[in-house]
């Protein structure tokens, strides 16, 4: 160890500041409080503060906010709208069609529209009221492991203050080792550290792959006069066009306070075609009728884009080892069919904090004690939802108009279908090979007022990163970017990346050369999922850079 590396000791450690560790946070201090017992509990979050990497759609189904704490209107949940009313479009490029019957699973009544980040933010407050040690700016890089064991420690976070050679800058702080009885890891889509335990601890095996949508979304104020401010209407859902049957995905506006909507649009990352570009789906769909007419005269106040877990009950991977627990969108708890992960994430958060605090009474931390957490999940109302869509995903991955045969036999049949398990594909083996050179396509106009481009849009999300601190985006192989994937897929990474984070520079002997902008990095990590030769591996950067969302 580095001799200058300082150590903290905590009982709990919850890495990741999104609401599925506040939630557990803030119940385990809650009910350590009502039992007596004192307990050291600390919570990092790579964001430079607590919500400004947070970014969801999003309606909120109050339901384990409402078990956490009964009088949360009271204590002030920053709510956007408290009612939703839905409505559900099937698009064409020229027409909307309002569905007839919106399914139960799409029924938000009941549910409220918030700002994720805003919601984080009182979470957060609410946490360190309650004694937890809230550090932001603080990323977990490795997780610690007791020697010769398998049993998990604690979490390392990154050194501060290394140039891009690697060397000290005279800034430099090395990280922290928190060292903690249990450590629950909450990191979100595709966790880091996630994705390390999976490897030493194989908790992902026997799993479906894990599979992801990436999202694209914005804040956008509309005048005052707008008609859609007197509406009652607060929820817009929408699938069809850009993206036509086969693909998977679709589009929100939200209604939010002061003018403001949220429009956000979803791709599932299974899609085929090495061309297709996430962001201009974005653009073509903030451009339909349905979406133009409400938006129109607006101008975007923030923009983000993030990946959801997206593959349910079937690859939920291993919930409990030695001396630590997973929850929520980094243990595969968000219902797809109801796009909704906040309640559940939750909810898992707090069935881990149940399981901690016996834990801690036993003090016994082993994987036999900890296993008390899956088998609450599984009793949980988490599991009932999550059972309940278990094949959904996989259905509207299908073809034409097999889809809906499918999902109607779903619906009918409690979510089993034809076919249970119905198998899932992982996201990077998807792309189709393309047999000739494409013709070239046209984006979207923007005006980089209310249609932006992707750096008006990094711009508008308020990312940022030290420039002088190793590529957090490793790459083993960059001329398999330039020569293989270039001459197969056109290097989709330039046009899956919403944050341009990927360029490819030609010389003018034709040479071609991958060019970085990792300071552009949403941290969305739609990258590492889609790459087709998992030749891109995400890390955390320097803890505090990226995103400052507020508002999203
Ligand atoms: C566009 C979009 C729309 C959505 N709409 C809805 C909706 O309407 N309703 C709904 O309920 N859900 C919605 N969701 C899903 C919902 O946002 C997630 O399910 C939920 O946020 C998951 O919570 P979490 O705490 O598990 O993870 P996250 O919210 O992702 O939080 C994880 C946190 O951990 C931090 N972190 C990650 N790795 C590390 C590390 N190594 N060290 C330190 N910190 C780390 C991250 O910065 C992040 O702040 C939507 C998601 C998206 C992207």
């Amino acid at each position: 160890m580095d001799e200058t590396r300082e150590s903290l000791e905590f009982d709990v450690l919850f890495v990741g500041g999104g609401p599925a560790n506040l939630a557990g946070a803030i119940h385990l201090m809650n009910m350590a409080q009502k039992a007596g017992r004192e307990i050291e509990v600390c919570l990092i979050e790579k964001a430079e503060s607590i919500g400004s990497h947070s970014l969801s759609g999003a309606i909120l189904d109050p339901v384990a906010l409402q078990e956490l704490m009964p009088d949360y209107l009271e204590k002030g949940c920053p709510i956007e709208q408290p009612k939703c009313s839905d409505e559900f479009y099937y698009l064409t490029s020229t027409g909307k069609f309002r569905l007839p019957y919106t399914p139960a699973y799409m029924h938000n009544s009941g549910c409220h529209i918030i700002s994720l980040s805003k919601y984080c933010v009182w979470l957060g407050e609410m946490a360190e009221e309650l004694g937890v040690n809230v550090f932001p700016g603080f990323a977990g890089t490795e997780v610690l492991y007791e020697p010769d064991s398998n049993r998990v420690i604690g979490v390392r976070t990154g050194d501060k203050g290394i140039d891009k050679d690697g060397n000290k800058r005279p800034n430099f702080e090395p990280g922290v080792d928190l060292m903690a009885k249990i450590t629950v890891f909450g990191e979100g889509p595709q966790g880091s550290l996630l994705r390390e335990i999976g490897k030493k601890l194989g908790i992902f095996e026997d799993k479906m792959p894990q599979v992801f949508e990436t999202a694209i979304k914005e804040v956008i104020e509309i005048p005052e006069s707008s008609p859609f401010n007197a509406s009652a209407t607060t929820v817009v859902h929408s699938f069809g066009y850009p993206l036509g049957f086969d693909t998977k995905g679709g589009g929100f506006l939200y209604k939010m306070k002061n003018n403001r909507v949220s429009v956000g649009f979803v791709v599932g990352l299974e899609y085929e075609d090495p061309l297709f570009e996430p962001y201009q789906a974005f653009l073509s769909f903030k451009k339909h009728l349905l979406i133009a007419d409400i938006i129109q005269g607006g101008k975007v106040l923030q923009q983000g884009a993030k990946t959801l877990a997206a593959g349910g009950l079937y690859t939920m991977p291993q919930l409990a080892v030695d001396g630590a627990l997973f929850v929520g969108d980094s243990a595969s708890m968000l219902n797809v069919q109801r796009l909704k992960g906040i309640h559940t994430g939750m909810k898992s958060g707090m069935l881990a904090a149940e399981t901690v605090l016996t834990a801690i009474e036993k003090d016994d931390f082993s994987a036999g004690t900890l296993k008390a957490y899956p088998q609450k999940i599984e009793n949980s109302w988490i599991h009932a939802e999550l059972k309940a869509a278990r094949n959904f995903g996989q259905a509207l991955s299908q073809k034409g108009f097999s889809k809906f045969i499918t999902l109607g036999a779903q619906y009918l049949s409690g979510g089993r279908g034809f076919t249970d398990p119905l198998p899932i594909v992982d996201d990077g083996s998807t792309l189709h090979k393309l047999t000739a050179p494409p013709a070239e396509i046209k984006g979207e106009d923007v005006d980089n007022t209310l249609y932006l481009d992707k750096l008006t849009g990094v711009y508008l999300s308020g990312t940022k990163h030290e420039e002088d601190q190793p590529c957090h985006l490793v790459i083993p192989d960059r001329n398999l970017c330039v020569n293989e994937c270039y001459e197969t897929y056109r290097m989709p990474c330039t046009r899956f990346c919403p944050g341009q984070v990927y360029e490819m520079e030609q010389d003018p002997d034709g040479a071609r050369r991958l060019k970085l902008n990792p300071s552009n990095c949403l941290h969305c990590k739609t990258c590492e999922i889609k790459d087709p030769y998992k030749n891109i591996l995400w890390t955390c950067p320097e803890g505090g850079g990226g995103p400052k969302y507020s508002i999203v």
